[in-house]
């Protein structure tokens, strides 16, 4: 083991079903290796279909007793679950920043913003009301809320823990159970997360966690299966687009948190300082590997060659390395693979005319790093403006009016985030408006937290995660009329 935790209970490898610790029927195991150094940290349990339907059983078994306790009950277990994440932060973002590769600082900024989740929901879960409906005076029309049920959730890599209590938070404090697939690069911030639920007093059965190499099997079982009401899934369309068609047979409800393309629109008469942070943060956070990364920075012509020269001399001052040194600001990229893929699209920018400004190779550090990079002189056919990038590498785009900014940040499947940069009041309501996109910042990138509603539109998703609105992808809504009175 690389790592030393102050609780080393916390570092948990098998599948957690039913409120126990199991393996699976096959024995089977899979590595779970560091990015930053490429050391392996554990042989993790892989279960499959098998242990899905055992595990969606459980679930089943055990919405009874979660549904007959008031919901002051059920928000003091989460209210539990939330204290000891905190509590015990540094052995948690130690887990993550092994397995992930996000600095330190980002992994402990996680761990608080996904407990904040619990927290939330732990106190909105007391608040499902219902309706009563004007009706003909024999009758009375009565809406209540109820939960959906055994809940499957499928959650990426990138936010290992807080894409988890994004989803269990809401579910479990209206009553719903879950069985949960982390991804196979981090499972073990999910299994902590578990054991931590376990400690807080969760009954067995309504959180599982099903570790697998394996996800089309698990995921095929989910989706199937009759018992499981909801699928709720963070990762990329392809397979967000798969899964939805795969519920379909069982008209299964869905939340879909897919792929985005973030355009950041600077206007000329934007503040530059506030607009290069902004964009900095935006582009470069968890190595520019989150669904609301920056992925296309469009610059108003006028202000263009000021912001590149800043934004340059920013990233300039970038240390990448290993997440845990202290100096470290920025870590490597999920796998090999993914700095490959990086790669390849710098490198058709460039065969295509682009200029790298700074970076535009694979780092030197170890086969997941890669070099922060700026590039200019790129254009709309370009795959690094079509695709999301999902890596350090930062495209500046010109453009010269308002309606020029809107047409581009509208060309695309894609509408998750976007962030604009000006001080026209006039000019914040129209583009504001006018953009395809489910959130939107305004002189701001940093735009999440557990009160707003989290969530895309076009092929980016549907459904809200967060906030209020977030209760409703987890409750029915039921009419009953009440007549002869
Ligand atoms: P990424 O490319 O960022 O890894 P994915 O959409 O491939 O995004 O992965 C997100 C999650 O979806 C992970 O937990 C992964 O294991 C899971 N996943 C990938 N393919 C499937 C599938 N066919 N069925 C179910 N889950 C899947």
């Amino acid at each position: 083991m690389t790592f030393e935790l102050k609780d080393s209970s916390l570092l948990k490898a098998q599948a957690f079903i039913n409120g126990e610790w199991v393996n699976g029927d096959k024995g089977e195991t899979f590595a779970v290796t560091n990015p930053a150094t490429g050391e392996k940290l554990a042989d993790v349990v892989s279960v499959g279909a098998v242990e899905t339907t055992r595990a969606i059983d459980a679930a089943d078994k055990a919405l009874a007793g979660w549904q007959a306790l008031a919901p002051k009950q059920r928000s003091e277990v989460l209210e539990e679950w939330h204290h000891l994440i905190l509590a015990n932060t540094e052995d948690l973002a130690i887990i993550m920043t092994a397995e992930q590769g996000k600095t330190l600082a980002e992994s402990r900024g996680e761990i608080a913003y996904g407990a904040s989740y619990l927290k939330w929901f732990a106190e909105e879960g007391k608040r499902v009301y219902g309706d009563i409906i004007p009706s003909p005076s024999d009758r009375r029309g009565v809406v209540i809320k109820q939960p959906i049920g055994v809940v499957a959730a499928i959650t990426p890599w990138n936010f290992p823990n807080a894409m988890i209590t994004r989803k269990a938070a809401p579910a479990l404090a209206v009553g719903c159970a879950m069985v949960l697939k982390p991804a196979a690069e981090t499972p073990l911030s999910a299994l902590a997360l578990a054991e931590l639920a376990k400690r807080a007093g969760l009954p067995a059965g309504l959180l599982n966690v099903l570790p697998g190499l394996d996800a089309p099997a698990i995921g095929g079982e989910m989706t199937s299966n009759k018992t499981v009401k909801k699928v709720t899934f963070t990762g990329s369309t392809p397979v967000g687009k798969l899964l939805m068609k795969q519920c379909a047979d069982t008209v299964k409800r869905t939340s879909m948190e897919l792929g985005g393309n973030a355009p950041v629109i600077i206007f000329d008469d934007a503040d530059l300082d506030l607009a290069v942070a902004g964009a900095l943060a935006a582009k470069y956070r968890n190595s520019g590997q989150t669904c609301i990364c920056a992925n296309r920075l469009l610059v108003q012509e006028g202000i263009y060659d000021a912001f590149v020269e800043k934004f340059t001399a920013a990233v300039s001052h970038f240390r990448i390395g290993n997440g845990v040194d202290s100096e470290t600001t920025h870590g490597p990229v999920i796998t090999e693979k993914a700095a490959n893929d990086i790669h390849a699209k710098v490198q058709q920018a460039v065969e295509e005319g682009a200029h790298v400004v700074i970076g535009g190779q694979p780092g030197t550090q170890g086969a997941c790093f890669y070099q922060p990079t700026i590039l200019t002189n790129v254009n709309d056919q370009m795959r690094v403006f079509r695709e999301e990038i999902f890596g350090p590498v930062a495209p500046v785009f010109k453009f010269s009016s308002e309606e020029d900014a809107i047409r581009m940040a509208n060309d695309t499947e894609f509408g998750l985030a976007a962030y604009v940069y000006t001080e026209n009041m006039g000019r914040i309501w129209r583009v504001s408006e006018s953009i395809d996109y489910g959130m939107v910042g305004v002189n701001e990138t940093a735009i999440s937290s557990e009160a707003i509603p989290f969530g895309g539109v076009k092929e980016s998703g549907q459904g809200r995660e967060g906030s209020k609105y977030g209760l409703d992808d987890y409750l029915e809504t039921k009419y009953i009329c009440i007549g002869g009175l």
